[in-house]
């Protein structure tokens, strides 16, 4: 795969070792339950078996299209990758993300550009890596960097529905792409707030948005399909 850098490449790869020499000669506690054995034990490597969901977020309506509920296990493994350095958990985010895809494709004649969410320098400096861009690697999709942050807001984490909208508008802006037909990617979508800016921005630079995939939904009730 040519789109892979090496440097990145060589570390999943390493990460990956490490896993499976972890599970070899270390248990260690399952990042879903904690029982000691591999990093994930095999109850919780079942629930993390795809079900992929589309909810539409926003006006007009984004479909958004998720291969597992963000509660639980996948809760679990999601955090301890994002947060814990937990690289070895790729390979079910991956094909959480996979299926997602294979639902969001359906029916489309020619096959979308994959663009991720933006992370800031800092927090990718902090992790070492970017989450959203492993899962992408893992998975072995191509993608596009299009988006780029120009404002850096509040953590989106701490504000209710309207605040994350008005936090997240006019933060991100994107390279020329006209002739773009464009399925975003991003690894939880809660309210749908960050994706809908990254529409907008793909939109003033000519783009076409079609959808959006993510590792995971939120559960929300009222707008769940
Ligand atoms: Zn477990």
């Amino acid at each position: 795969m040519t789109d892979i850098p090496p440097r990145a490449a060589i570390r999943d790869r390493a990460a990956a070792l490490l896993g499976a020499l972890q599970e070899l000669v270390l248990p260690v506690p399952c990042t879903g339950c904690g029982a000691i054995g591999p990093p994930i034990c095999s109850d919780c490597r079942l629930t993390l078996a795809p079900e992929p969901v589309q909810r539409l977020v926003g006006a007009p309506p984004l479909p958004v299209v998720s291969g597992l509920a963000y509660d639980g296990v996948a809760r679990a493994v999601l955090l301890a990758f994002k947060n814990d350095g937990r690289t070895e958990h790729g390979p079910p985010l991956a094909a959480a993300l996979l299926s997602a895809l294979a639902l969001a494709v359906q029916g489309l004649d020619a096959p979308p550009e994959l663009v991720p969410m933006p992370s800031t320098i800092r927090s990718t400096r902090d992790r070492g890596y970017d989450p959203v861009r492993v899962v992408l690697r893992r998975a072995g999709l191509p993608s596009r960097r299009l988006l780029r942050l120009q404002r850096r807001g509040a953590d989106q984490r701490e504000l209710g529905r309207a605040e994350r909208q008005a936090n997240a508008a006019g933060s991100m802006r994107s390279l020329p792409s006209a002739g773009a037909r464009v399925l975003l990617v991003d690894d939880v979508v809660t309210t749908g707030s960050t994706l809908l800016e990254a529409a907008r921005a793909v939109r003033a630079a000519g783009g076409t948005v079609l959808g959006a995939v993510t590792v995971a939904s939120t559960p929300v009730r009222s707008v769940r399909s």
